[in-house]
């Protein structure tokens, strides 16, 4: 294990971390972090500032302990360091000097175009951001590209920063709470002269998550003039937010018109191929070689946003190295089995009720799920009946089998993944399904 980088091993921990904490808590403290090194039992962890190395060694020191010596499979001592050069410095603690080198240190060198897989999901939004970077300035001022969360909104923006900069044009790249957070900032320290250089000095502009200045006036009155300034001077701007300007109810009037100025382009959530290709790419980069049924089946689980589809990668790698067993369906299934019973939002209902609801769809008795006839029908009904169990109840693969007439965890799990595998490629099992799952959600409206 000596031999995996550090940053390798961090990524994969940080897979396993982002589903035990809370996802506030996750992007607030764990998101911006990255391995250093693993030497001799210290594993060296930077972080963005002291705030937050205080932080994680107060609170989850001995949570990430635990997860890396899963991963690795060794007793070590977590240590935090303040480094730089992380993907979303503070703009505040970057020192004046070589601007392209504090340009670069605002992005993430994984969010380039090379590493963007095209879709039919965001093919429009891909293009216009390579149109805008062979035109700075002159084409789609602003684009404005919006979508759901986890979609590849930053790593689009961040690709185009990064491209550009290989052509010596510097863009500076801030989400809008750190656009507000300065700005308040520059008015409360009557600083407002070094806010307005800095921004209207920038090349281009990349704004992140424009969304959060809707209905902060002050916030939006700064950035109206820095967005004029810019444009006027054929700045290229860039915005990305999680709906269209139309939709954002708090604007402003005047901003939104001139957000509706150049090009907007939406990303919408990937198809199923799309996403086998991003699994391909990422496994890929992981220098894991996962069997392509495997990779489908992650697919079909996380459907409709790119950082859970890669969390659940993360997990069934580390999962497997944790178990040392080999990346199969079955382990996959056991790995991405339980984030579906930690799901808080998923509706708790009771395997009796499933159960019944099951029989009375299929004509059967709860007997017949629990005995041993093995017609088609009744064989389905059964898989369908554990594949809901599971996903519904916090029953264990264990519990399942009971409930199924003592059938052993490797049915339950066969089960499982064989409805996983074929609801996505048969539209009335997955009609039939919504309407079992429907059925048992009905009697149970509190839930
Ligand atoms: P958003 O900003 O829309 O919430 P991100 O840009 O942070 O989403 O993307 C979430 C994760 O998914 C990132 O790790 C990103 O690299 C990855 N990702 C998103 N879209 C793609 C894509 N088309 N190809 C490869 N990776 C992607
Ligand atoms: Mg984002």
């Amino acid at each position: 294990m000596q031999d995996r980088s550090a940053q390798q091993i961090w990524e994969t921990a940080l897979g396993e971390l982002e589903l035990q904490v809370s996802r506030p808590n996750y992007r607030t403290w764990l998101a911006n972090t990255r391995g250093l090194s693993y030497k001799d039992g210290q594993f060296i962890i930077g972080v963005p500032n002291t705030f937050v190395a205080e932080y994680l060694d107060k609170n989850q020191r001995s949570l990430i302990e635990k997860t890396l010596m899963g991963l690795t499979g060794r007793q070590l001592a977590a240590h935090f360091h303040v480094a730089s050069g992380n993907p979303i410095p503070d703009y505040r603690f970057t020192p004046p000097g070589n601007r392209a080198a504090q340009s670069l240190s605002m992005f993430n060198p994984n969010y380039t175009f090379d590493s963007f897989v095209t879709g039919n999901n965001n093919r429009l939004a891909k293009e216009a951001a390579l149109m805008v970077v062979e035109n700075l300035g002159h084409i789609y001022n602003p684009l404005f590209i919006y979508g759901g969360t986890g979609l590849g909104k930053t790593h689009l923006l961040q690709a185009i920063g990064q491209a550009a900069l290989a052509r010596n044009i510097i863009g500076l790249y801030a989400s809008a709470e750190q656009f507000t957070n300065e700005y308040v900032t520059a008015i409360r320290e009557r600083s407002t002269e070094s806010f307005r250089d800095k921004y209207r000095s920038a090349d281009m502009l990349l704004v992140d998550d424009i969304q959060f200045i809707g209905g902060k006036e002050q916030t939006e009155e700064g950035f109206f003039h820095t967005f004029d300034e810019l444009r006027n001077s054929n700045r290229q701007i860039v915005i990305t937010s999680d709906c269209k300007p139309k939709s954002m109810p708090l604007l402003q009037e005047r901003l939104r018109s001139r957000f509706e100025w150049g090009l907007i382009a939406d990303i919408q959530p990937p198809d199923l191929e799309t996403r086998l290709a991003i699994l391909r790419a990422k496994a890929k980069t992981k220098n894991t070689d996962i069997h392509a049924d495997v990779l489908e089946f992650i697919a079909t689980r996380a459907k409709d946003n790119i950082r859970e589809l890669e969390g659940s990668l993360n997990r069934v790698i580390a999962y497997s190295r944790l178990l040392r067993a080999p990346v199969t369906t079955e382990l996959a299934l056991h790995a991405l089995g339980d984030i579906a019973t930690n799901d808080s939002q998923k509706p708790a209902v009771n395997p009796v009720e499933i159960l019944e609801a099951v029989a009375n769809t299929f004509q059967l008795a709860v007997s017949d799920l629990k005995g041993r006839k093995r017609d088609k029908q009744t064989t389905l009904a059964r898989h369908i009946a554990m594949y809901l169990i599971r996903s519904h109840t916090g029953c264990s693969l264990t519990e399942t089998g009971r409930e199924l007439g003592g059938r052993d965890t490797s049915t339950v799990i066969h089960g499982c993944a064989k409805i996983a595998r074929d609801i996505d490629e048969s539209p009335s099992l997955k009609r039939q399904i919504t309407e079992i799952q429907q059925i048992c959600l009905k009697r149970n409206p509190h839930k």
